[in-house]
């Protein structure tokens, strides 16, 4: 269905357990990759409250509550897509907190790069010799909270990375402050984040979320225009691709 430049469709998916028929309504004609992000961040709402009904139908529950950040002080990766999205969020933001904002970018930068983490972590080059677990020990190691946490909550919450969506806890949430995560249960949720990695670039691109603003001063100014449809199949190819 078309309506004043938008376009709606129901979408069935099956991903493992979870089947969904999900509205989605993007715009019809050609938009940046970041136009799309609204009905992305609505699609992983609705797989993760799928996943979530599977864990009560399984006798768990999700123990995430409000003012408990410490999953906000792991490495968070995302997507070129969503760091132009972000950056958009905070240029919105008022005078005051966006200044606030920046001052925290700009601390979280400055930490990671005393740390010896900061280039490695921006230059996919520099990290290949390094799994994922080590990066992510090292940057955990640093309790680094995310420059958009405010009162151990999220700022941002109704535009928050997909990723971060993504991760729930069915175990105590005291052990997710613990050094080792060890005891953590994160509950069994699809990955769609990661298709928003390839989603601009095949190549599976991702940067730590707290150097959104020392990323945003490198990056590539080339912006590709495809309609809403177009993105959200080549969203949807990638997952399949995986
Ligand atoms: S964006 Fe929000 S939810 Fe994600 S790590 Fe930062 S504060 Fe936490």
């Amino acid at each position: 269905m078309v309506d004043s430049g938008q376009v709606s469709a129901t979408l069935r998916l099956s991903v493992g357990e979870i089947r969904l028929a999900h509205p989605m309504t993007v715009p019809a004609g050609a938009v940046p990759a970041t136009a799309v992000v609204p009905a992305l961040q609505g699609l992983v709402n609705a797989v993760v409250e799928a996943a979530e009904q599977r864990a009560r139908d399984m006798g768990k529950a999700v123990s995430c509550r409000k003012g408990c950040g410490a999953c906000c002080r792991q490495l968070v990766p995302i997507s070129r897509t969503e760091g132009e999205r972000l950056l958009a969020v905070i240029e919105a933001l008022p005078e005051e907190r966006r200044a606030a904002v920046r001052a925290r970018f700009a601390e979280a930068e400055a930490t990671l790069a005393r740390a010896g983490l900061g280039d490695v972590l921006l230059d996919p080059e520099k990290r290949a010799g390094k799994t994922d677990r080590e990066l992510s020990a090292a940057y955990f190691a640093l309790a680094l909270p995310c420059p958009f946490l405010e009162e151990e909550s999220c700022s941002i919450h109704p535009e928050r990375p997909l990723v971060c969506r993504e991760y729930l806890v069915t175990s105590p949430a005291e052990l997710c402050a613990g050094p080792n995560q060890e005891g953590v249960a994160p509950l069994a949720v699809p990955k769609f984040s990661s298709s928003a990695r390839k989603l601009q670039d095949d190549a599976d691109t991702w940067f730590p979320l707290a150097l959104l603003t020392a990323w945003s001063r490198t990056r590539s100014a080339d912006r590709v225009m495809r309609t809403g449809p177009d993105w959200v199949q080549r969203f949807l190819r990638q997952l399949g691709s995986k």
